[in-house]
């Protein structure tokens, strides 16, 4: 059985990871260069019952505990005058939570627990062609190409795979606009004292103001607004965007002034919940390609534990796969369809004009309700 997997993000190589643990060979095509060919972005809280679980199965979990960074899970609530609204403090030294870790370290630490020859780095895929006699010819970008009996799309948000299945379309829920700020203990550090060692909110009308700590001494800036048909480009500039804070403590936004460079904006864009397809032989998606939403916490967590439901179904039953990808997509999309409508939630609250009442109630402890007599 030839299994490609088109994309190697953290889905594709957990997937090639777990099933290279059961004997099963699998070649990961990535459209980028090399590993080091993009920055991978911030940090990652992982969940015990599914990023952590998957990285179990994976045999990666001890590697995981020496790269994650449990103090990551700190965080501070602040409004637009620099008040605290929440500040939650993990046990120190405790591994119980969801311990963060760095997007790239993960990356790393999955990449090498793979042979060299598993990805074909600079492998865009352009198109998959059903072939008569079952499987799939794959073309890449370039002229290059090569056939499979199983495709599975790993390839994240814009996944080329995900139209063989579905038609469903994107929607922008928001847009995100990234600042890096390098070295911050010795450049900036009262910046550094204001994020701590992991996430700060700073929640406005409609606006927020998120800063994290990673692991390479450096905090990541994401300004979340509102979806709206605005050009881009006109958030390319600090200037705008520091009137967009007007009125806000100087001392939040100089999170905005500190920034290395000129700010990057993109659209956040989702898959209406509860997509799912008829199944096809021969083929499936897992991650963001089979059910992207607002990003809250739960996508990459999602795509690892449906990398390790799929490698267990395949690993379960190597002689007939479609059942065993037929088994993967009913339990996955009864599974993805609460978290997708609760992410869809909570990313409407972020926005909502009184998002810093709804966070504040989201992230405090109801006090248990008086025993009743019958
Ligand atoms: C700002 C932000 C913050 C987030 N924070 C969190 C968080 O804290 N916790 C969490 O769980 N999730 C978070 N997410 C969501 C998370 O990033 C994604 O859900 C997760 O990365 C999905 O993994 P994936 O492997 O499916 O896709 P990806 O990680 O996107 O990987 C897809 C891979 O496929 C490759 N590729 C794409 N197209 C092709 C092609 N045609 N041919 C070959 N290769 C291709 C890409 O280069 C990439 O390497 C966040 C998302 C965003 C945008």
């Amino acid at each position: 059985m030839r299994i490609a997997i088109a994309g190697g993000g953290l889905g594709g190589l957990t997937l090639a990871r777990i099933l290279r643990r059961h004997g099963i060979d699998a070649v990961v095509y990535e459209r980028e260069a090399s590993r080091s060919a993009r920055p991978q972005g911030g940090m990652l809280d992982l969940h015990p019952e599914s990023g952590q679980k998957a990285l179990a199965e994976a045999g990666l979990a001890g590697r995981f505990r020496s790269e994650a960074r449990p103090e990551g899970e700190e965080h501070r609530i602040l409004d637009p005058a620099g008040r605290i609204l929440v500040h939650h403090e993990p046990e120190p030294g405790s591994f119980s939570g969801r311990p963060e870790i760095d997007r790239s370290v993960l990356r790393d630490l999955l990449l090498d627990s793979l042979p060299r020859d598993a990805v074909a780095w600079q492998h865009r895929l352009v198109a998959a062609t059903p072939r008569p006699d079952g499987g799939f010819g794959l073309t890449f970008d370039g002229g290059r190409s090569a056939d499979c009996d199983v495709l599975i799309g790993a390839d994240g948000a814009r996944s080329v795979v995900r139209s063989l299945l579905t038609d469903a379309t994107l929607f922008c829920v928001a847009t995100l606009v990234e600042l890096s700020i390098s070295d911050v203990d010795r450049r900036h550090p009262r910046l550094a004292e204001l994020v701590g060692p992991g996430n700060l909110w700073c929640i406005g009308v409609s606006q927020i103001l998120a800063a994290q700590r990673l692991g390479d001494g450096s905090i990541r800036v994401g300004i979340s607004l509102p979806a709206d048909e605005r050009d881009l480009d006109s958030y390319r500039s600090k200037r705008a965007l520091l009137d967009m804070f007007d009125g806000w403590d100087p001392g939040l936004t100089a999170l905005i002034e500190a920034g290395d460079s000129t700010p990057t904006p993109r659209r956040i864009e989702a898959m209406p919940t509860g997509t799912r397809w008829t199944h096809q032989p021969g083929i499936t998606l897992i991650g963001d390609a089979a059910h992207l939403m607002p990003p809250v916490g739960e996508g990459a967590n999602q795509a690892m534990l449906d990398a390790a439901e799929l490698a267990a179904e395949l690993a379960a039953n190597p002689a007939d796969p479609d059942s065993a990808i037929r088994t993967y997509e009913e339990a996955m999309f009864t599974r993805i369809h609460p978290i997708a409508e609760m992410s869809a939630r909570v990313q409407a609250m972020m926005l909502s004009p009184t998002a810093a009442d709804d966070i504040v109630r989201f992230f405090t402890p109801r006090p248990a309700e008086p025993a009743t007599a019958d």
